[in-house]
């Protein structure tokens, strides 16, 4: 008898056409059809690796050697997002509401004022002001 499976012996497919040409499978296509069913199950990663980590975390395990691992790879990456990030401005910056600043701007002196211009945008500083007078 020809084997159905023809070219594709070994196969998904060729055991497909076994099926069509109602006949039983070659032991090729047989065991391409088992492997198929029952996928050789991941390995299990090793420790110290994130991927270990996680499985640890699932099951409710501790490991220092993971923690360790996983520790240092955050590290390694924020310190990555950190050299591709935009760079800081040359002098620190300090976040103010903008009625504080109403205020500093409102009681510095002209230099000091004319300072902040430099920073800041004009109509910027105008809308604080504006809002410092109205609450006041
Ligand atoms: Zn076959
Ligand atoms: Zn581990």
């Amino acid at each position: 008898m020809n084997p159905a499976c023809g070219d594709r012996r070994g196969t998904r497919t060729g055991y497909a056409r076994h099926r069509r040409a109602n006949q039983s499978a070659c032991a090729a296509c047989k065991e391409a059809e088992a492997r198929y069913k029952t996928p050789t199950p991941r390995p299990v990663p090793e420790c110290g690796t994130e991927a270990m980590f996680g499985r640890h975390r699932r099951r409710g395990e501790r490991c220092a050697t993971c923690r360790k691992a996983v520790t240092e790879l955050d590290k390694v990456r924020k310190k990555n997002r950190r050299a591709n990030a935009a760079p800081r401005p040359a002098e620190p910056i300090i976040h103010v509401p903008r009625n504080v600043f109403a205020r500093l701007y409102l009681n510095a002196s002209i230099a000091d004022q004319l300072h902040a211009e430099q920073h800041i945008p004009e109509n910027r500083i105008q809308r604080c002001v504006a809002e410092h007078n109205l609450a006041a």
